[in-house]
């Protein structure tokens, strides 16, 4: 029944009906990994449903906006275009430049790429990828944790499973100082769960390399800096910010050749950024943030916190948000048959 009253909706929305009662507003998406079938990399976005999506919009001729068409649009202050879209990723593995983008070159539709400076340069791999490998490796079921502030988390595999775990420690962690995060995961949770802390960074969470992003930027892509370890910052101090923000934007400019106006906060939730880090960005030159609130960008949003959404696993859903019927149900009353589903990750 919910299928064929989406297809309805989505049959509906050919018609341009819904951007037409819901204008001035652009959907920005996005991504987190893509596998191509041949690799370790963990989600469930494949290149070839990331490309049955691009084929949606090259075939309804859907605009696909650049950060830079993006900035003149909201700098203008004017209309919004209604059939546009636009798309990130975020983090900076190997499969942004080796799936995602090769993807996205197929339709010749920029892909803008926000990038973890310490993940390129070899020296870290993201803090929340580290609790999930080490869960999905340990072989014990039950672990006391004792958080950076003190406080205590039990896990217990037997009852929860790993993904509820992991989201458990990760929301504790978000909540704690995490100027020593990276210490605190070997020592203790890596320690206390019997799991070696790898060496190297592993395969599936190798990042893409500096030479990999200029050739991004060659082919029309955008490439923007996302902090230097992923550190929540508003669980940071202020020196520890002015580093994350300031350090990141100078390592794109010093491997990339050019200055970078644009950011996102890691992970991105209201709470995981405040006023002294949007203060912090505008200091350093910044004009554009994003952050993972799921919503439309429109005229009135800030600058600084622009929302985006999580590109959603079914196609249906892909489409209502594409197509404006997610703007549209604000307007109406109950729809318990679609609900705001496409929460964000990272
Ligand atoms: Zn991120």
């Amino acid at each position: 029944m919910k299928s064929v009253v989406l297809k309805f909706v989505n049959l509906v929305g050919e018609t341009g009906l819904y951007r037409l009662l819901c204008p001035g507003r652009i959907p920005v998406f996005m991504l987190h990994r893509v596998t191509d079938g041949n690799d370790n990399v963990p989600g469930d976005m494949t290149a070839d449903k990331l490309r049955s999506y691009l084929r949606y919009l090259s075939s309804r001729k859907y605009n696909v906006l650049s950060m830079e068409q993006l900035w003149q649009v909201l700098e203008k202050g004017g209309p919004i275009p209604s059939k546009t879209v636009m798309f990130t990723i975020d983090d900076g593995f190997f499969d942004h430049h080796d799936v995602a983008a090769k993807v996205f070159d197929e339709f010749g539709f920029p892909l803008n790429f926000f990038v973890i400076t310490g993940l390129l340069d070899k020296h870290l791999w993201p803090w929340d990828d580290q609790i999930a490998y080490a869960l999905n490796r340990t072989e014990l079921r039950q672990v006391s944790l004792q958080l950076p502030s003190g406080g205590e988390y039990s896990i217990d595999l037997s009852v929860k499973n790993i993904r509820q775990t992991a989201r458990e420690i990760r929301n504790a962690l978000k909540k704690d100082k995490q100027a020593h995060i990276y210490r605190w995961l070997k020592e203790e949770l890596y320690h206390k769960l019997k799991v070696e802390f790898p060496c190297n960074i592993p395969p599936e969470y190798q990042p893409m390399s500096w030479d990999d992003a200029r050739s991004l930027r060659e082919r029309g892509h955008g490439v923007y800096p996302h902090t230097c370890s992923h550190r929540i910052l508003s669980a940071l101090v202020s020196d520890e910010k002015h580093q994350e923000i300031n350090e990141a934007r100078k390592r794109v400019e010093q491997e990339l050749q050019y200055t970078p106006e644009v950011f996102a906060y890691p992970t991105g939730r209201r709470s995981d950024y405040d006023l002294a880090d949007i203060d912090e960005l505008k200091r350093a030159g910044f004009k554009m943030a994003f952050n993972t609130v799921p919503n439309y960008v429109s005229q009135g949003c800030s600058h600084f916190e622009l929302p985006r959404f999580s590109v959603p696993g079914a196609v249906a859903d892909f489409i209502q948000i594409v197509n404006r019927f997610e703007a549209m149900k604000e307007k109406l009353p109950n729809q318990p048959m679609v609900s705001r589903s496409f929460l964000p990750t990272r």
